[in-house]
């Protein structure tokens, strides 16, 4: 089923202003099924080892720090498309450039806390799931 699994994180900035449930109804209604979440915090070095691939980058430091400041949720999601139609109802990383209707352009304050994270492939959707979720954690019909 490839394709048909991805990862999001509800960051620390939408849970502080209790936008959990707006977001998740978003993610229900768009036709994703949950098949593992929770409320967790990342500490420091777990946001550094889940951002590596931006190491180095200008706003690393930055995200990190964000990530691991308060809880997040983090989900597994599945749907048909999963990666590319969750990308696309979160909108764009900037939400100045996210489309109307999109959950970052709703509930986003600025690129680095822009409410949600969401996996980019196959192979990171992955990755992301086994950082946070063990075998017993995920639920499939
Ligand atoms: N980010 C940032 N400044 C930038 C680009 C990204 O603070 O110029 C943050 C933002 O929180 C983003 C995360 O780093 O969600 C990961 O960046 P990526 O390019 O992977 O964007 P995404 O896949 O989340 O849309
Ligand atoms: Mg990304």
């Amino acid at each position: 089923m490839a394709g048909n699994v991805t990862f999001t994180m509800i960051k620390p900035g939408a849970v502080k202003k209790n936008y959990v449930g707006a977001i998740l109804k978003m993610i229900n209604e768009a036709g994703f099924v949950i098949r593992a979440m929770k409320l967790t915090r990342m500490s420091g070095t777990q946001a550094a080892s889940f951002y590596e691939v931006h190491q180095g980058k200008p706003f690393y430091d930055e995200l990190v720090k964000f990530m691991s400041s308060g809880p997040i949720v983090a989900a597994i999601l599945e749907k048909e498309n999963a990666i590319a139609d969750y990308r696309e109802l979160i909108g764009a990383t900037n939400p100045d450039n996210a489309a109307e209707g999109t959950v970052r352009k709703m509930f986003a304050c600025s690129v680095t806390q822009n409410a949600v994270h969401g996996a980019d492939s196959d192979e990171n959707a992955k990755r992301e799931a086994d950082f946070f979720f063990s075998t017993f954690e995920r639920f499939y019909d």
